[in-house]
């Protein structure tokens, strides 16, 4: 007699990710013959450059097949250092650096380094969707921080007051974010800044979209209103987004040495470390010519006004213009209880389905970012999928009465 094998309790409370499980949905029915329109993508459309590709090639060929060190080849790490340095004075030392398994698997190494059982960590909602479930796989709980869509979705003083408990932790600070493309004020940063200080909390600053900002002028940063706070703060980074380099799987994370040195100890045991080939591609990436995620930021500049143009036509809907990123994040609540036939669309679950089934488009629903009232769309795509899509999106609309 067989039986069935029992899975982890902690296995109870994780869900896989709701943004690739959307994205497997569209490509089953585009690969099943249906003309989807794919908006629900979280990566460039764009191909890893010439340079990289090359640089990857040349490392195989001269067989940089094998282990590499830990948290990364020496030359990554150095070459992230002046990187980090030179875009933003910050100063730091190889040692104080991960190369990971992509930005994801940062987060993950950062989460079981540094908290446990009984902490919390505030995650500030709309959230990036893998967030909560890193942060409770270490045995933490999330503490939702309410962003309002009136306030452009910055962090104010009185909903971050509600989330502080002395079990608090950390927080973990996403900007420009993923979902709504929002970019956190300075005076927003400074409530955080004043939290960390007063009670020691580790500030993770997702830094993975920092290269695409659509305003002038310098980034707001955790580490510039609060420099004291380096030894508290870990950034995280990669070439994923900045590099159109998803597939590669490298990220990498720049903190305090006992921080680093302990996540070291969990990628010894369970990775070993990031591809050696990918790192050389990366080492490419982040030493060589910084044009392409200059041309990329361009391009997604001119998509996201149009298809801003077609959201904000869109009878009821509202949207906060992305000040980063590529994705929209408009408010659909508007919506909410209207049906076509049989069909009600009773949350943003229901909507995106609709969508899918209706229009034969893919989108995000925002109660996968903690969001019900919104949806995401990405636009790292082509303008005339965009204007097709959008133009599909406004006549389903139209049916929901
Ligand atoms: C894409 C993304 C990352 C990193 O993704 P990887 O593919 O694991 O490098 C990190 N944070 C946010 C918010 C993202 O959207």
């Amino acid at each position: 007699m067989s039986h069935q094998v029992a899975i982890a309790q902690r296995m109870q409370q994780i869900k896989p990710s709701p943004t690739l499980a959307v994205n497997a949905k569209a490509k089953a029915l585009k690969a099943a013959g249906a003309d989807i329109l794919n908006f629900s993508v979280g990566e460039p459309d764009f191909d890893t450059p010439a340079h990289v590709r090359q640089a990857a090639k040349e490392a195989i060929d001269q067989g940089f097949t094998r282990y590499t060190a830990v948290p990364g080849i020496p030359e990554l790490r150095e070459a992230i250092c002046q990187r980090l340095r030179s875009d933003h004075g910050w100063r730091y030392e190889p040692d104080q650096i991960q190369v990971c398994c992509g930005g994801k698997h940062g987060l993950y190494n950062m989460a079981q380094a540094l908290f446990g059982p009984g902490d919390e960590v505030i995650v500030p909602t709309p959230y990036w969707v893998s967030y909560p479930p890193i942060v409770e796989l270490a045995g933490a709980t999330p503490v939702y921080l309410q962003l309002r869509e009136e306030s452009g979705f910055d962090i104010e003083a009185q909903a971050l007051a509600q989330c502080v408990s002395p079990r608090t932790r950390g927080i973990i600070v996403n900007s420009p974010s993923n979902p709504t493309g929002a970019i956190f004020s300075e005076s927003g940063l400074r409530l955080v800044a004043e939290y960390a200080r007063k009670q020691g909390w580790v500030v993770i600053s997702d830094d993975i979209y920092d290269t695409i900002v659509y305003q002038e002028g310098v980034l707001p940063h955790i580490l510039r209103v609060a420099p004291d706070l380096q030894d508290q703060t870990i950034v995280l980074n990669g070439v994923s987004k900045s590099f159109a380099m998803t597939g590669w799987r490298i990220g990498y994370c720049a903190g305090p040495k006992p921080v680093i040195a302990a996540m070291n100890k969990i990628q010894s045991q369970s990775t070993s470390n990031p591809c050696s080939i990918s790192q050389k591609a990366a080492l490419a990436a982040v030493s060589g010519p910084q044009d392409f995620p200059v041309m990329m930021k361009e391009s997604f500049a001119k998509r996201l006004e149009v298809i801003l143009a077609h959201l904000r036509d869109l009878p009821g809907v509202s949207c906060v213009r992305p000040q980063g990123a590529f994705y929209v994040f408009p408010n659909v609540s508007a919506y909410f209880g209207k049906r076509l036939g049989d069909k009600t669309i009773a949350g943003s679950v229901d909507l995106a389905d609709y969508l899918l089934d209706e229009a034969l488009i893919a989108s995000v629903p925002g109660a996968a970012f903690g969001a019900d009232d919104f949806i995401r769309f990405s636009f790292a795509t082509s303008l005339e999928i965009i204007n097709q899509g959008m133009g599909r999106l406004k006549t389903a609309l139209a049916k929901l009465a």
